[in-house]
């Protein structure tokens, strides 16, 4: 009886599921889940079984370039606008903006200005009336240009995977009266807090953390069947940045260069924002100098392929730390064993991307997309015009299923192959037909040579 009602219930969420999303004229729904920290190497390093069956299903992108600062909330945020940091505003996890004088950091990120300059996909999706939903994502708690997505949690790192995929796919199937959600973006915060406190090198801790999240993929993809959304809705699993492994050893000391009271500190690891209380260009000459493995850069001068200079909330002086390297103001003692924030060229900063569902290509791999790209493939697949951003679907459109494209360096390795073939072809066909006269010509008219003189014939 108790079965019976199970199978009962189970068969009456699956046609539920069923009528709701195949009843909408509209795209599939789509599902974005990210694990925090996952760095793209993980892939190669760790099993992950359930992860690397559902992106044999569908795409995988080896390396995402993600933006500077390669932090959590710069680069959450810039995966739902499509934007660099300096453009949406949330530039790393502490910020001091000098013109309304607010300190923000992730504690107290719920203050709308900080997130305004822009609005997300879950608000953005809004206007296309579609339903949306932010499970703990970092500024799904805030009202954003005065709006938040359908459903959100208030952030609680308390909640399980399992309680917010349970509600995320509730939500996403709606019911009789209220249609389901077409966007919901999912958060959850491993394997980042391991590899802070472990560090990515240590294999037996990290391999315990990344089981965990295999299991929670293998739990997205169960509960996904249950209710009959798997195969109907896209689903992109990403993450945000990669991690690096920290040493007490790789210690940058602040304090060795400059007198505290020569500025004010408004983020320290691996880049720290610095606001000088004198002539900016003396206290950037005594920290150029002050570190083989930390570069120094004047506002002015932070390079351009950083995107990461335009906006009032980037201070005066900015310090980056070379990969691994810590900055402290003073002491030996290590904040942490792994880190990530550095520069985001760097292959242990780069997360991956992983996508399943009816729109993307089946057992299909690329190298390497820039995370902003996201944003306009996201809003591509639920047909809503994209807000302006930094990113294109030039690269990620290869990964649709109705796309046809072409693999660039193989067209150049195909038409090089072709045209060396022609060459050789030409040269042994002039080597072959300029010896020919020198050999016998057996089919060669012969010259009779009528001579009046020929002596038979007179
Ligand atoms: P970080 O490693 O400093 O870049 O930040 C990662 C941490 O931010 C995670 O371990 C979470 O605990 C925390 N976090 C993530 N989302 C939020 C949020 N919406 N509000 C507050 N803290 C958050
Ligand atoms: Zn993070
Ligand atoms: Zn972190």
């Amino acid at each position: 009886m108790l079965l019976k009602m199970l199978l009962g219930f189970l068969c009456g969420v699956q046609a539920l599921a069923e009528e709701n999303i195949t009843d909408q004229q509209g795209p599939p729904p789509l599902l974005l889940v990210s694990f925090d920290g996952f760095r793209a190497d993980y892939l190669q390093r760790f099993p992950m079984p359930n992860l690397k069956l559902l992106y044999s299903q569908g795409v995988l992108v080896e390396q995402l370039t993600n933006v500077f600062t390669t932090k959590t909330f710069p680069n959450h945020y810039s995966l739902v606008t499509g934007l660099y940091a300096e453009s949406h505003g949330i530039l790393a996890s502490k910020m001091y903006d000098p013109i309304s004088h607010k300190h923000f950091h992730a504690g107290n990120d719920t203050d709308p200005s900080w997130w305004s300059s822009t609005q997300p996909l879950w608000v953005t999706a809004l206007d296309s009336g579609y339903k949306t939903a932010a499970m703990m994502w970092p500024g799904s708690d805030v009202a954003i240009r005065n709006r938040t997505a359908t459903h959100f949690f208030p952030y609680n790192s308390g909640v399980t995977f399992q309680q917010r995929l349970g509600n995320v796919t509730e939500w996403m199937l709606g019911n009789g009266k209220e249609q389901g959600v077409m966007f919901a973006a999912l958060y959850w915060e491993e394997p980042d807090q391991s590899g802070h406190i472990f560090g990515p090198d240590n294999t037996t801790a990290m391999g315990k953390v990344l089981k965990e999240v295999d299991d929670n993929v293998g739990l997205l993809v169960s509960e996904l069947k249950r209710t009959g959304l798997w195969g109907r809705i896209n689903v992109l699993i990403t993450s945000d940045h990669g991690m690096a492994q920290c040493s007490a050893k790789r210690l940058i000391r602040l304090d060795d260069c400059l007198h505290p009271d020569n500025y004010t500190l408004v983020d320290l690891t691996p880049v720290a924002a610095l606001i000088p209380h004198t002539d900016p260009e003396t206290i950037y000459n005594l920290l150029n100098k002050c570190h083989p493995h930390m570069m120094a850069y004047l506002k002015k001068a932070i390079p351009d392929r950083l995107h990461y200079r335009n906006n009032q909330r980037i201070q005066q002086i900015i310090l980056i730390a070379d990969e691994g390297w810590t900055i402290v103001q003073r002491g030996d003692k290590l904040p942490r064993l792994g880190d990530h924030g550095y520069d985001n060229s760097l292959p242990s900063m780069h997360p991956f991307l992983a996508a399943t569902g009816p729109s993307f290509r089946r057992d299909y791999q690329i190298s390497q997309l820039q995370s902003v790209d996201i944003y306009p493939l996201m809003c591509h697949l639920l047909s809503v015009p994209p807000h302006p951003n930094n990113g294109t679907l030039t690269q990620a459109r290869c990964m649709l299923a109705a796309e046809t494209c072409w693999d660039v360096p193989l067209m150049i390795a195909l038409v090089v192959g072709i045209l060396l073939v022609l060459s050789i072809i030409t040269v042994l066909f002039r080597l072959l037909s300029s010896r020919r006269p020198s050999g016998p010509r057996p089919f060669q008219r012969l010259q009779v040579d009528y001579d009046d003189d020929d002596p038979l014939l007179e």
